[in-house]
């Protein structure tokens, strides 16, 4: 029997489906699977080896033990609502009324499908940076949008400004910003993001940006694109308590939009997943109230162990780009005569005890081309860890 229907627009146009009929799994349960069946250190998808702070598995804890077990309200629970609010105001100084502009979701995921579902009308243009994190893509795709991109190239995986202007137009009905980046690690500038605005404002498109790893920068502060003048109106903005509290099994995430933009992207999330995770979001509201010195300091460590990475991996002989913010670096195998990371991924548990991801997973044709030798690798890990890792690439031949 064909199975038919909108599966088959994603994946740019190959199908979430293989032509064995089976779920093409993401590059990131790929990997992790042969990270579990070769033992190798996993440096794919990201996700930290240790617990995040004990007040919020505590407080996870308690609320299972109390009775919070049941069906939250459909936007969230007004103290996790509230918790978003303060927070977007002490880190941005940015005002929102918990009651009608915060909505709690089942992860970033969720928000970014919700919103995508809700906006999209089919043929409608959305605008990313390429590589983009692969989510995009297919959602994209099953809302019966058309996907353009705008290339981040290496070395410094900035935008070419111009080339933004030429691709966004009135057909664009979003464009849905990612910063800091996965995969690249770019951190993007007030520059790039008030020419975000200028062109939404001037084409009248919508902007949703994802800010998952707002916390993890190492260096460049993180601009909230809805900061900017003009953005607050026409912005939907995402983020998530998995990476900043270490709990990425939780699927906690939130958007904060305007009224009637939270809206449109409820009527149709209470139809994805209604509500998720009880007793998680009081204690996600515990992670959001914690001090400003844990979020200084997850970017700390977290720089620190990027460097260790970083360092290995050069000593290893890749060349390796440098990394601004999130849980990711790229490095080219060309150096050491590899030039298909496609390939070399799959190999690199046997020939190293490592798994990584290639960039071509956050992209495709003439881009993913121009970028084949290159490798995405995860840092979240243990310092031990990323030191092992570093000393098995060691052996690699160069
Ligand atoms: N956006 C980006 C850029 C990501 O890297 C991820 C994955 N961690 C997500 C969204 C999904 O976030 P969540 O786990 O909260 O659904
Ligand atoms: N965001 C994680 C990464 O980029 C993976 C999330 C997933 O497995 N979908 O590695």
């Amino acid at each position: 029997m064909t199975i038919p229907g909108a599966w088959r627009r994603a994946a740019d146009g190959a199908g979430l489906l293989g032509a064995d009929g089976a779920v093409r799994p993401t590059i990131f349960a790929e990997m992790s699977a042969l990270a579990v069946s070769t033992g190798a250190i996993n440096l794919g998808q990201g996700f930290p080896d240790e617990d995040g702070p004990t007040e919020v598995l505590n407080a996870a804890v308690a609320a299972i033990r109390d009775g919070e077990n049941q069906y939250p309200p459909g936007r969230g629970i007004p103290d996790l609502r509230l918790a978003v609010a303060e927070h977007q105001r002490r880190f941005y100084g940015l005002e929102v009324d918990p009651d009608t502009e915060v909505l709690i979701t089942a992860g970033a995921t969720e928000a970014i499908a919700a919103t995508l579902l809700a906006l999209l009308e089919p043929g409608d243009e959305v605008v990313t940076f390429e590589p983009y994190y692969d989510e995009y893509g297919a959602v994209i795709a099953l809302a019966g949008g058309v996907h353009r991109t705008v290339p981040l190239d290496p070395p410094a995986f900035l935008p070419d400004l111009a080339r933004l202007r030429e691709t966004v137009s009135d057909r664009t009905r979003v464009i849905l910003v990612n910063t800091p980046h996965n995969p690249t690690g770019t951190v993007l500038d007030r520059e790039t993001l008030s020419t975000i605005v200028e062109l939404a404002e001037r084409h009248d498109a919508i902007i949703v940006t994802d800010s998952v790893y707002e916390h993890l920068t190492f260096g460049p502060e993180h601009i909230p694109i809805e900061m900017l003048p003009g953005a607050r109106e026409r912005t939907v903005a995402i983020s998530s308590g998995g990476k900043t509290f270490n709990t990425t099994g939780w699927k906690v995430g939130w958007l904060t939009a305007p009224p009637e933009l939270v809206t449109a992207v409820l009527a149709v999330k209470q139809y994805l997943t209604y509500v998720n995770g009880a007793p998680f979001q009081p204690a996600i509201a515990a992670g959001l109230r914690l001090p400003n010195t844990y979020f200084a300091a997850i970017g700390r460590a977290l720089a620190h162990k990027r460097d260790v990475l970083s360092e290995g991996l050069r000593a290893a002989g890749f060349d390796v780009y440098p990394s601004a913010g999130t849980y990711f670096v790229v490095a080219d195998a060309a150096p050491l005569g590899f030039a298909d990371a496609a390939d070399l991924c799959r190999r690199l548990p046997e020939l190293a005890g490592v798994v990584a991801v290639p960039l071509g997973a956050f992209s495709r044709g003439e881009y993913a081309a121009r970028t084949a030798s290159l490798v995405r690798f995860a840092f979240c890990k243990r310092i031990e860890v990323l030191e092992e890792a570093a000393a098995r690439l060691a052996a690699l031949p160069h």
